[in-house]
């Protein structure tokens, strides 16, 4: 792991499965606008929150990139699940500011809950073929933008599934 603070909150960097991460209050998860399963996070997400928590997100399908929406973690040791539509790259534009606001509605949605600590997968570069690194700056710069208006989030983390994607994500966290 590697960690740094921007401003008062601890930014920390992790190779993982953002399934398996108990000591975070909420998860996020990297949803399609229909908030169903899929391929990537939101199978693996899925598979351990269904049928309940498909229940809970059909309620509030579909959504459009950029938009976050909060459940209950059923069968998760978290207490939240925060579901973010990323842009699909070279289709949803400009794909950076919607990318943005993926996190941007995530910190503030997580603040708003009194949650205090979040793990983040890296959102939109799956599937939808975001350039890792080119997403990292934006999630982190992101981060760092709202660190100042956050009263409850004290702890963000970057789970990484690839060793690739741990090495990028951590040369962005020492710039940031
Ligand atoms: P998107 O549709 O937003 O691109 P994906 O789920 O396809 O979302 O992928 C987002 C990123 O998450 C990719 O880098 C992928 O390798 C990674 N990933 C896939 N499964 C997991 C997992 N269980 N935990 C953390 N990251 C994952």
């Amino acid at each position: 792991m590697t960690e740094n603070y921007l401003n008062n909150i601890l930014l920390e960097v992790v190779q993982g499965d953002i399934t398996r991460q108990p000591d975070c209050t909420a998860i996020v998860n990297a949803a399609n606008a229909q908030l169903r399963t899929g391929g990537g996070v939101a199978g693996a997400i899925h598979r351990i929150g269904d049928p309940e928590l498909t229940i809970e997100t059909r309620e509030f399908a579909p959504i459009k990139p950029g938009e976050t929406v909060i459940t209950s973690a059923p069968n998760f040791p978290n207490k939240y699940i925060i579901h973010c539509l990323g842009p699909v790259y070279g289709r949803d534009k400009p794909e950076d500011k919607i990318l943005r606001n993926c996190y941007l509605n995530a910190l503030q949605i997580a603040d708003e809950h009194q949650i205090d600590s979040i793990a983040f997968p890296a959102i939109s570069t799956g599937v939808f073929g975001y350039p890792v690194k080119d997403a990292a700056q934006v999630a982190m710069n992101t981060v760092k933008e709202i660190s100042g208006q956050l009263k409850f989030v004290k702890r963000v983390r970057f789970v990484l599934w690839s060793e690739q994607d741990f090495e990028i994500h951590q040369s962005v966290l020492k710039k940031v």
